[in-house]
């Protein structure tokens, strides 16, 4: 069975179309990226499909849980619980340091200061930034607040990780990098990741590549060797 599926997604702005008409089916475990040119409806498939955004027809199902039907507490409690989201640039909080970003989802969810900030520290550790911890985002390059994000992201051990442009903002390497630590992360803990990307390279770290044009999925293509 799948973990998330879209049947028949269709959203609007107005009177102008962003999705057409939807189906996908994502297994656990697996890495999908959701890829095409700018305007073709990516992100607002994302928000649809993360609980974000609710459809103005067609269906969305984690599990055993018809998203679109939940109202907004109910998705904003499964968004929390079972989902991580990482946006392209600029969500970490300013004013907190690094650990404190990463401990802040922990906190919202009631764990206790000392445990959520071990568990930030040790998120930090295995993104490579440990030694970030008491640094503010303003102090930190692109690349490391992205990896800063990942780890505030990933240390509620969510069952689905959204991402949407994760490396639109980094340079080449940099987004090597994160790519290289959100795919080596969601492996090790057994992830879902549903990603977008204009970047081809990028689509490359996924096990399956679904190409949209115009609100709508094209091609399901087979990305390159993991
Ligand atoms: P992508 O992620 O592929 O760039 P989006 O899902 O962001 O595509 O956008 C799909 C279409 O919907 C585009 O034509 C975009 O301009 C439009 N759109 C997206 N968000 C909004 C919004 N909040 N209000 C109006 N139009 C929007
Ligand atoms: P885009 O992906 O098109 O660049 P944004 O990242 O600005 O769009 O966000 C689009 C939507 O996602 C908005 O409705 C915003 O409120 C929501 N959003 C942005 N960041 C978060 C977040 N960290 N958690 C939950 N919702 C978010």
């Amino acid at each position: 069975d799948p973990i998330l599926a879209a049947r028949g997604l269709v959203k609007s702005y107005g009177a102008s179309p962003a999705l057409r008409g939807v189906t996908l089916d994502v297994a656990a475990g697996e890495i999908v990226a959701v890829t095409g040119p700018s305007g073709c409806g990516k992100s607002t498939l994302l928000h649809c499909l993360a609980g974000i955004l609710r459809p103005d027809a067609g269906e969305v199902t984690y599990r055993d849980q018809r998203v679109d039907l939940l109202a907004e507490a109910a998705r904003s409690r499964l968004r929390r619980s079972e989902f991580g989201v990482l946006f392209q640039f600029g969500q970490l909080v300013a004013e907190l340091t690094a650990a404190e970003n990463v401990a802040l989802p922990l906190l919202l969810a009631g764990t206790r200061r000392p445990a959520a900030r071990t568990a930030a520290l040790t998120w930090l550790d295995r993104l490579g930034v440990a030694d970030l911890a008491g640094k503010r985002p303003g102090e930190m390059s692109g690349g490391q607040q992205q990896r800063v994000a990942l780890g505030r992201a990933l240390v509620t051990e969510p069952r689905v990780l959204f991402a949407d442009e994760p490396t639109g903002a980094l340079d080449t390497l940099a987004g090597e990098q994160v790519m290289g630590h959100l795919v080596r992360l969601a492996r090790a803990q057994d992830t879902t990741v549903v990603l977008v990307t204009h970047e081809p390279r990028i689509a490359g770290y996924a096990d399956r590549e679904l190409v949209m044009r115009d609100g709508e999925i094209v091609t399901a293509a087979m990305a390159a060797a993991r």
